[in-house]
């Protein structure tokens, strides 16, 4: 019975404990509340209610009052860098980079930010000296990879090889096909100087970069055609049917007249007509359909377009050989109408498009004006859907 009396007097003291030990916990959290400053409390409250500017006007007092917020001035650089208001990003960025107290790794990191601020708004020398700045450290890698978008933002191609070398060094994966690319844009200024020892200097660099660039293989064939061997050229040229078949296209123009100025017109018509089995292109067809017209006849044009259009079907494969029609029988007027139709539609309808950003170019870009990627534009214009 004692016993008993005892252990209920016991059960209200464990309940007092635990209701003393509540009290302590939420005195502590009240503390630490009010070492917060109120802004930020404010600030959060503008972010859910879907109120950015003066959750960031919030935000922005927090870090002034106090200054050891690092990771909300870096929280607020990047949001202002998002918005464009790249003023306010650079000043957030470059009063961490001018601060005494930041330990190293803060201050790379702050300077890494203010390189891309600078990248963004477009002051090229400013971020490229910056990033220049940050040669170790754990931003060296992205930094090196800035500093190379800029050299070819800039056409610094001689710079840019450089720079491809160093981050190879660094454990980047080679990107040696866009390295061949900034040869061909060397090979190409120097063509333009006349000085073409220098040309095939950097042809057979970006060769040596890679063996199966079009570009290259293209360019070295031009520059035997100027020089007047065309033997050579064609020989260039045709690389192409081993390496890289798929741009055979771009250099088919080029085969034809040099086999013309060779007098060996039937021998190019028969290599493209090759070419043309190997694999089914509008844009080859087109080329070999204007050739054999001009130097067979109506009637042969109008038969290979027949016998194309059967195998693949295209919009553009139609407009040849109607208009070959038409040559052949003029008094159809039916057939006219239907040309001019198919004509109008296929010059709408058909561009070179880029495969990585959907950017659609009436002519053929090696790197693609809006994504900056070497060769993402297929060498085979495709037609609007
Ligand atoms: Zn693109």
């Amino acid at each position: 019975m004692e016993f008993e009396a005892w252990f209920f007097l016991v059960i209200p003291l464990f309940f007092a404990l635990g209701w003393i030990a509540a009290r302590v916990d939420i005195r502590h959290v009240m503390q630490e509340s009010r070492a917060v400053p109120r802004s930020y409390f404010k600030g959060l409250n503008y972010l859910l209610n879907e109120q950015p500017d003066k959750a960031i006007e919030a935000f922005l007092e927090v870090a002034k009052l106090d200054p050891d917020t690092l990771e909300l001035h870096f929280a607020l650089g990047a949001l202002f860098r998002r918005r464009g208001e790249l003023d306010r990003a650079i000043r957030i960025h470059q009063n961490m980079v001018d601060r005494a107290d930041l330990s190293q790794e803060q201050r790379f990191k702050a300077m890494y930010e203010l390189g891309e601020d600078f990248l963004k708004a477009g002051l090229l020398d400013r971020a490229e000296s910056v990033f220049h700045r940050l040669d170790s450290g754990v931003h060296a890698r992205d930094a090196l990879r800035n500093i190379l978008e800029i050299q070819v933002l800039t056409k610094d191609w001689e710079q840019a090889i450089q720079t491809a070398a160093r981050l190879e060094k660094l454990g980047c994966p080679a990107q040696n096909a866009d390295t061949a690319h900034y040869y061909c844009e060397m090979a190409q200024a120097s063509t333009l100087k006349g000085d073409h020892e220098t040309t095939r200097r950097h042809l057979e660099s970006a060769l040596g970069q890679n063996h199966r660039s079009a570009r290259a293989w293209m360019l070295l064939g031009d520059l035997e055609a100027r020089a007047g061997r065309d033997e050579a050229a064609i020989e260039a040229w045709r690389r192409l049917e081993e390496l890289n078949p798929r741009y055979l296209t771009v250099v088919a123009e080029r085969l034809l007249q040099a086999h013309h100025r060779l007098d060996r017109d039937a021998e190019a018509i028969e290599l493209l007509r090759g070419y043309l089995e190997r694999m089914p292109s509008p844009d080859l067809l087109h080329l070999l359909f204007q050739t054999v017209a001009e130097r067979q006849g109506w009637e042969p044009a109008r038969r290979l377009a027949a016998e194309e259009l059967k195998r693949h079907p295209s919009l553009r494969a139609l407009d040849d050989y109607l208009q070959a029609s038409n040559a052949v029988q003029p008094e159809s007027m039916e057939g006219r109408l239907a040309q001019d139709l198919v004509h109008r539609q296929v010059s709408r309808s058909a561009y070179y498009l880029c495969g990585h950003c959907g950017f659609k170019a009436r002519q053929y870009f090696w790197q693609c004006p809006a994504c900056a990627r070497w060769e993402s534009i297929a060498p085979e214009r495709v037609e609007h859907e």
